[in-house]
């Protein structure tokens, strides 16, 4: 039994509306696991055994828009990190945000008590060399890893299927080292379910997402909302059946491309396979700080096999 944590950038719960790729867009996946629904607000609530969309806060009580770096330090640390700094802070973390993700945080956590956690993602050696600004160029995730007693995975470990790059399938990966060959949303699917056979948590970042809704290249989004499908697709399938998965991103954006900015909607929590009862009271105010204790309730208590809602 073990937990993955798949963390999608910028993906809010927008409207079934045709401004919604994730609505607008095909995604047989996504609609098999939601009775036939998109990912949006309507689908909100228990589908079948086993399935369980949250609507999940990441404004967390702090005026303006959710941004990525505080929205991450949250889902990593299960603290409000937006109340924290007394603001949203986007993109990559100051030092005192790092500072609050160093000093505890899931991996942490899951280590002290015995679990073996692993960040999916891949980390190429050019990106350590970059020179450090005042600001960093840490990402949260990363930031959080190096915490850890748990590797960094490298390209090496990439090439041996024990790894996945950010974006799944190497596209962007390609760009500079074109000797390795893009996978496809599939293959990297089943390179993160061997990694699951081996550990207790594992989690991957995949942050095209939120590129895709800033930047609106065209055919960007169209394949970002494919790739990911497919991938999520291909998980739950061949997952085991006592793995949970619990999909989860910072906040929203690319549900809305009528803008290029991040928006007020609330986020997506999607669990598929056992959890532990949820309560009405836990589903009020379910928020980015709910993901850590949740992941704890499912280690520690086993799950009943039921969503009780
Ligand atoms: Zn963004």
């Amino acid at each position: 039994m073990s937990v993955l944590l798949l963390f999608i950038d910028g993906v809010g719960l927008g409207d079934d509306a045709a401004y919604n790729p994730w609505a607008a867009l095909p995604t047989p996946s996504l609609n098999d696991l939601l009775s036939g629904k998109s990912l949006t607000k309507a689908a909100v609530g228990r589908h079948g055994d086993g399935v369980l969309l949250l609507e999940t806060d990441a404004r967390l009580g702090v005026d303006g828009l959710p941004q990525s770096a505080t929205g991450q330090a949250t889902i990593f640390t299960g603290r409000n990190a937006p109340k924290f700094l007394e603001r949203h802070m986007s993109g990559l973390p100051f030092q005192r945000l790092r500072q609050f993700v160093r000093e505890d945080n899931l991996y942490l956590q899951l280590e002290r008590e015995g679990f073996r956690p692993a960040f999916a993602n891949s980390y190429t050696e050019e990106y350590f060399q970059r020179k450090a600004t005042r600001r960093g160029w840490k990402s949260v995730s990363t930031v959080a890893i190096e915490s850890a007693t748990a590797p960094v995975r490298m390209t090496k470990e990439l090439l041996e299927g024990k790894a996945v790059f950010h974006d799944l399938t190497r596209r962007h990966l390609q760009t500079f080292r074109p000797d390795i060959p893009e996978i496809t949303p599939e293959q990297a699917a089943r390179h993160i379910l061997h990694l699951l056979a081996e550990y207790d948590v594992v989690v991957q970042e995949f942050f095209m997402s939120d590129v895709a809704g800033h930047k609106q290249t065209p055919g960007l989004m169209e394949w970002v909302v494919e790739t990911y499908d497919r991938f999520l697709g291909c998980v739950v399938k061949e997952k085991r059946a006592s793995d949970t998965v619990i999909l989860v991103s910072d906040h929203g954006n690319s549900e809305d491309m009528r803008v290029k900015t991040h928006t007020m909607n609330p986020v997506p929590t999607l669990v598929v396979g056992p959890v532990p009862p949820v309560s009405e009271v836990d589903l009020s105010a379910w928020n980015l700080t709910d993901i850590v204790p949740f992941i704890h309730r499912i280690l520690r208590n086993g799950t009943s096999g039921e969503i009780d809602i």
